[in-house]
């Protein structure tokens, strides 16, 4: 097992992992805002936490990811009313929307997927709990926190406090960058609005406070790791840190995860922007599900990943080109052996592919590991010196990588399809085309060549080119 590090925003350093219960790894990400569908820029977010999740069981670690679903803010109350429904209704058929986008990618789910709506109970704990300590004081019906009352207020994103105006508060959950202010725990109901009724008082939770209360409640005070994307770190993750710290007492997170943004013509992808593409907007262009992870997760998730029509071609060629070497695998007769040569190279990528992912998910050097393997693995295939016992080694290793990669099952056109999109070229199943060239080989061999030439056409109009090989063995890519 390598050495795992990440980058823990907290020290600004590569830290090794470390799990406060040996074995497991406990970890909380920030998920969506469900008053609109998800954009690919949040899904370059999830898609690196599941990139995350998933290297650290191919470890061996056992995960407990909680993510959040705000289900109540600002933007879900104003649309929620406008659309004279309630706010359950309204954030349902996104959270459903969500589910599908996540399936749809493969990402696999959280152990436990929790609506702050669900949680109104714990937030008025830990608010009392806060109110308790002094730390908190009231105006107008709403509940601020005193960030003033927390000395290490800043320490995770290093903002500049000089300027800190004692009592400057502030009601939105996403406020200036700059400009460090005491923040609202819990919000009067505005006339109209939806709120609870609860022993401290009538209203409704802050943003920051639900993530504070589902984190340790499902996770205990300390977590090993939290996640989301650059954006949050302040004000969002600073005032999750002011509040459960200064509730517990305790270090509130081990390490801090953040996702550099997705970015589109320069601008980082936001809905208020404007220029968004969703899931369901790239599959309608006739991209594939496959196509959209592999480019979410092969820049390294520190750097901004910049979104073109040129990186989404080059992912779909890579997906192909991995999906046709293990075609290749499964297909064709190798001579007889194995080949110590081989065996090496299989070695050196999965080596070399763990330690990419162990060196803070290096992704980039993880898949260039596959490549190089994949590249020479085809050329001692075609001098004839990958032999047949190297094939359920380099088998294995690519079933191995593809445990966090998810990349190599072709239900692309099925996932769709489930979606309601159809597929702009569907493709000819695999089984099919191998039935198909077993069927020409039977034909070439009873010297039917009409037939023969027929089958070679009918796949090249399926798109698929044949290549036979000196010794008679018959290759097939997707053109
Ligand atoms: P939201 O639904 O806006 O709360 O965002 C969900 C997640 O997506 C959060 O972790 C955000 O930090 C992240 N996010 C938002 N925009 C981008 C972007 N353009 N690139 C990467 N992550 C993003
Ligand atoms: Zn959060």
């Amino acid at each position: 097992m390598s050495e795992i590090r990440l980058y823990n925003t907290l020290t600004n350093r590569l830290e090794p992992l470390s799990p406060v219960h040996p074995g497991e790894v406990r970890i909380y990400t920030c998920g969506p805002t469900v008053y609109a569908s998800a954009h690919i820029g949040n899904f370059r977010t999830f898609v690196f936490q599941d990139i995350l999740r998933r290297f650290l069981r191919s470890q061996g670690y056992r995960v407990m990811q909680v993510m959040n679903v705000t289900d109540v803010d600002d933007r879900i109350i104003h649309s929620a009313t406008a659309a004279g429904i309630g706010i359950r209704e309204y954030t349902e058929r996104y959270i459903q929307a969500f589910l599908e986008d996540i399936d749809a990618l493969r990402i696999e789910g959280p152990e436990e997927l929790v609506r702050a709506t669900d949680h109104i109970e714990d937030m008025v704990v830990l608010i009392e709990k806060l109110q308790q300590k002094g730390l908190t004081y009231n105006s107008d019906g709403s509940i601020y926190f005193r960030i003033s009352k927390f000395p290490e207020y800043g320490k995770l994103s290093k903002i500049d406090l000089s300027g800190i105006q004692p009592g400057a508060r502030v009601d939105v959950d996403q406020y200036d960058k700059e400009n460090a202010r005491d923040f609202a725990l819990w919000k009067a109901p505005k006339p109209g609005e939806h709120f609870w009724e609860t022993r401290i008082g009538p209203g409704r939770p802050g943003w920051h406070i639900e993530c504070s209360a589902m984190s340790m409640k499902y996770l205990g005070d300390t977590l090993d790791i939290h996640t989301g994307g650059v954006d949050l770190a302040f004000p969002h993750h600073e005032n999750e840190i002011a509040q459960s710290e200064a509730a517990t007492g305790k270090p509130f997170v081990r390490m801090w995860l953040h996702a550099e943004h997705l970015i589109i013509d320069g601008q980082k992808m936001s809905k208020s922007l404007g220029n968004i593409y969703t899931l369901r907007d790239l599959f309608a262009k006739g991209h594939r599900p496959s196509t959209i992870r592999f480019l979410l997760l092969c820049v390294p998730y520190r750097r901004q990943l910049n979104f073109t029509e040129d990186g989404l071609t080059q992912s779909r060629n890579s997906v192909e080109r991995l999906r046709n070497f293990v075609a290749r695998l499964k297909a064709e007769q190798f001579p007889a052996g194995s080949n110590p040569e081989v065996q090496k190279l299989i070695e050196r990528a999965e080596n070399d592919f763990d330690a990419g992912l162990a060196n803070d998910l290096n992704t980039a050097v993880a898949l260039a590991s596959i490549f190089d393997f994949v590249r020479d693995a085809n050329t001692a295939m075609d001098r004839r010196a990958f032999l047949q016992q190297d094939a359920p080694r380099a088998m294995a290793a690519m079933e191995k990588f593809d445990t966090v990669l998810a990349l190599l099952a072709d239900n692309d056109d099925e996932m769709l399809g489930k979606l309601g999109f159809t597929p702009q070229e569907p493709r000819m199943p695999v089984a099919q085309i191998e039935t198909l060239i077993e069927e020409r080989q039977a034909a070439k061999k009873a010297r039917d060549f009409k037939r023969a030439d027929e089958i070679r056409q009918k796949l090249a109009d399926s798109g698929i080119l044949l290549e036979d090989t000196k010794d008679g063995a018959v290759r097939w890519k997707y053109k």
